[in-house]
């Protein structure tokens, strides 16, 4: 949308959303106008929960092999096998060193990585305990607290 009037011709700046040129001395010199600026703010923040949803979505899906593994009592898979079932291995939720092992989890299910493999799928035991432990935490942050 181009409107531009011959005064305007000498110094300007272009619209980061539109590419409009924007008058000199105006001064927001990213956006041509308020219209521009929520435009692109809310594009960046709609990017930012697609970007969310995608690791999610990866997330599950690992999650999904990783359950049907343990559900058909398969413990360990080749990374080509899994790569064909859709798994990624950069999508997991923490990792640790045990010993000598690379061990990942996602989300409740656990499995170490070698080069070629991963191995040793299990569940997480979640205690009860947990539950105490979290409530103390809470209450020595005071500014936690909502
Ligand atoms: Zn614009």
């Amino acid at each position: 949308m181009k409107c531009r009037t011959e005064d305007d011709e000498r110094k300007v700046s272009t619209c980061v959303e539109c590419g409009d040129e924007i008058r000199y001395g105006r001064q927001d010199k990213k956006f041509c106008s308020c219209e521009c600026k929520n435009r692109y703010n809310n594009r960046k923040v709609r990017n930012s929960r697609l970007t969310k949803l995608r690791v999610i979505n990866s997330l599950e899906r690992n999650h999904g092999i990783l359950e049907q593994m343990l559900r058909l009592g398969v413990d360990s898979m080749d990374l080509a096998s899994l790569k064909n079932l859709g798994f990624d291995i950069d999508y997991v939720t923490s990792y640790r060193k045990v010993r000598r092992h690379d061990e990942y989890c996602c989300f409740d299910i656990r499995f170490i990585l070698t080069p070629t493999r991963i191995c040793s799928v299990s569940r997480l035991r979640v205690s009860l305990a947990d539950d105490e432990s979290e409530k103390k935490s809470v209450h020595s942050h005071p500014e936690m607290k909502k």
